[in-house]
This record gives C-alpha cells, sequence and structure tokens, in this order.
C-alpha cells in the first residue's frame, strides 16, 4: 500500500471519520533524516506503550529501510519499552484522526524520520491514551468504541 504522509487512510482501515496517515513508510517514502525533538519523541513513546485500538490487528509490520533485519521487535527508552507489532497510534484532534503504525516509534529513533507538525501538534495535545478525555475526542470524530471482547 503506497501511502504518502496526510493522505486519507479512513476508509481503507473501516473507518468512517477523517483519517489522515502519518508514519507509513513504504518503500517509496524514505524518511527525511531529520530529528524529533526529544520531548515529542517522550510523548511518542507515552503514547505507543499501549495504545488504544478500535479492532485487534494481526500480526506486525517491516520496517523497509532495516536492510536485513526487518527492524526492531521492540524499542527502550528511559525504561520504558514499546512493542513494536501491527498495532497503531490514533491521535484525534477536533477534526481529523491521525493514524500511525507503531513502527512510527523506531522511523524516529533509527531513521530520523520527522511526522509532519500538525501530527506532531495533535500528538503534543492529545490526552492519555484510554482517558475519558481521550475516548470523548474519538466519540467526538465519531470513532466506533472498541467491542468488549466475546465471553467478557
Ligand atoms: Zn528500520
Amino acid at each position: 500500500m503506497e501511502v504518502q504522509d496526510l493522505d486519507p487512510i479512513g476508509e481503507s482501515l473501516g473507518l468512517t471519520c477523517e483519517a489522515r496517515a502519518v508514519g507509513w513508510l513504504g518503500p517509496p517514502q524514505v524518511p527525511s533524516g531529520g530529528r524529533l525533538s526529544r520531548e515529542a519523541f517522550d510523548v511518542l513513546m507515552e503514547h505507543c506503550l499501549d495504545p488504544w485500538q478500535p479492532y485487534v490487528f494481526m500480526g506486525r509490520h517491516r520496517c523497509e529501510h532495516c536492510v536485513y533485519s526487518g527492524g526492531p521487535g521492540e524499542v527502550h527508552a528511559d525504561g520504558r519499552t514499546v512493542r513494536i507489532d501491527g498495532r497503531n497510534l490514533f491521535v484525534p484532534t477536533k477534526d481529523v484522526l491521525y493514524v500511525a503504525p507503531i513502527m512510527i516509534v523506531h522511523y524516529v529513533d533509527a531513521h530520523g524520520y520527522v511526522p509532519p507538525a500538525p501530527f506532531v501538534d495533535a500528538l503534543l495535545a492529545c490526552p492519555p491514551m484510554r482517558s475519558m478525555a481521550y475516548l470523548k475526542m474519538l466519540h467526538d470524530l465519531g470513532v466506533r468504541a472498541p467491542r468488549p471482547p466475546s465471553g467478557a
């Protein structure tokens, strides 16, 4: 799937709200070689520890920019560990939902990827994952809440 930053992505993910892709760095898109601020990286790590998901994601993305390994299974920083798998990070604003693969942590840390400014602003303003404020923003955008696991 060839996706550029800020491309509409709602339809392909089955989301009915306005959604934009961030950090879907397939082969056509090369990391910029820049540097995201430490503050923004810390917030990114925090949100990626246990990101809210609308449904269960299977498998994991491979990093197309790590030549042989396909990228790490985990990213460690400051005693925190983000598991790199097939999950996505959902960052809501009033008008739009940004969707980034969890691999974005690795792209920023290892490949100098700098996400677009509107996403970074949204990230810094995003309430804690799964907080009432976060869920309300999703609700206001029209994103459905996850269903409880069957049999629970
Ligand atoms: Zn990589």
